[in-house]
């Protein structure tokens, strides 16, 4: 196993330091570079929300995981590494998937230094978050919950036989109080909500849970795009996406850092309101835009299968390779040298600008070429 890296030269994270923004390679190499893994760990979870990238592919046994030796070799021969996120599933669900491969992992990026963000659904007893807390730089959580019978619905939308009422309800309270716990011990949670018509109607209640039940360093916000997985709910439109936005600017407590991911405004676009809203976030203190990171910095590996997928998009590009055969190097450029990245790939330093993804594209500006666009923004 590599060291490259003493594991106390890690910055904290911060609003000057955000390790998964795919700019940083930019800036460090000159071209995109793969620097973030994302594992699929297990197909386990106690819960089947709507919204899971992975809802409708859970299932009620984990096949064995490839040998881990092949898997710290694959991340040996990835000289760039910086960050490694953990996904499910619930991670931290099956007690043998914790033993053989998520603490595994978690010890390889503690030995290079490298940043670990994990998914949780944070419904699980606390001991087992606090036995990995050491290891983990981010615990990212989703909510969007506007109201408790969302949370006991789209929760386990997707489950065939639901569990009681009672239950589920015990999970939320699990939830909330070991978000608060474990940010109190010092542990980093940053908790996610998607813009979609559900939960727009709510922002206010989810901002102040966050801030004050949950007690996270940061709320992060993602437009909800319409890949498979999340077709049943809806999608906003680019207008209410973006009277969105200035609403959780308007209500936000100004002390909790928020983070704007993947938004569909960029500075291309010729829309004097487009480019105020920019502006806004911009100047707004304890405000970040991140680049999306998926087939910019980051490939998703499985642990059962070894395929790789350019993650979040996996449905509209499929398996691209697997690491059984193929070194994760090699993958992400030839990703790179394909003509849906070529299509997609700007960058316009100026405002450190990385593009659109294929999703958002095909959503909000299905004719728009935005390589031409860099062009013309590059006179
Ligand atoms: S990088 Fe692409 S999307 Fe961003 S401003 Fe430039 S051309 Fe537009």
């Amino acid at each position: 196993m590599l060291n490259l890296y003493a594991s106390n030269v890690k910055k904290p994270i911060s609003i000057h330091n955000d390790p998964w923004e795919a700019y940083n390679d930019m800036q460090e190499h000159d071209r995109l570079t793969l620097s973030n893994i994302e594992f699929t760990t297990t197909n386990l979870c106690n819960m089947r929300c709507s919204h899971c990238a992975v809802g409708y592919t859970l299932q009620t046994t984990d096949p064995d995981p490839l040998p881990m030796d092949l898997i710290y070799r694959r991340l040996d021969e990835i000289p760039d590494l910086k960050t490694m996120s953990i996904t499910g599933g619930e991670p931290m669900f099956s007690k043998k998937s914790i033993r053989n491969v998520v603490k595994p992992l978690l010890k390889y990026a503690h030995s290079r230094g490298i940043y670990v963000q994990m998914n949780s659904n944070l419904t699980l007893p606390l001991d087992r978050y606090l036995d990995i807390a050491e290891y983990i730089d981010v615990m990212h959580i989703s909510h969007n919950w506007g109201t408790i019978d969302e949370f006991t619905d789209v929760g386990f939308g997707a489950m065939d036989k639901q569990p009681p009422l009672k239950a589920k309800l015990r999970l939320y309270e699990q939830m909330l109080s070991n978000s608060s716990t474990l940010s109190q011990q010092g542990m980093f949670i940053s908790a996610e909500t998607m813009l979609n018509q559900s939960t727009v109607p709510h922002l206010e209640k989810i901002h102040n849970e966050i801030v004050h039940d949950m007690k996270c360093q940061r709320h992060e916000i993602h437009p909800m795009y319409p890949a498979d997985f999340a077709s049943q709910l809806e999608v906003l439109s680019l207008k209410e996406m973006k009277t969105a936005i200035h609403h959780i600017l308007d209500i936000r407590d100004p002390n909790l850092w928020m983070l704007f991911g993947t938004l569909p405004i960029y500075p291309c676009i010729k829309d004097e309101n487009d480019q105020a809203l920019l502006q806004r976030l911009r100047d707004t203190p304890n405000v970040t835009m991140r680049n999306d990171p998926d087939g910019r910095n980051r490939l998703n590996v499985n642990v059962f299968t070894g395929n790789v997928i350019v993650t979040d998009f996996g449905d509209e590009n499929g398996t691209i390779s697997n690491i059984k055969h193929d070194k994760l190097p090699d993958v992400f450029n030839h990703w790179l040298a394909t003509p849906l990245a070529q299509s997609l790939n700007c960058h316009c330093s100026e405002f450190s600008c990385l593009g659109p993804n294929v999703l958002v594209k095909n959503m909000y500006y299905p004719n728009t070429d935005f390589k031409k666009n860099e062009k013309i923004m590059h006179r």
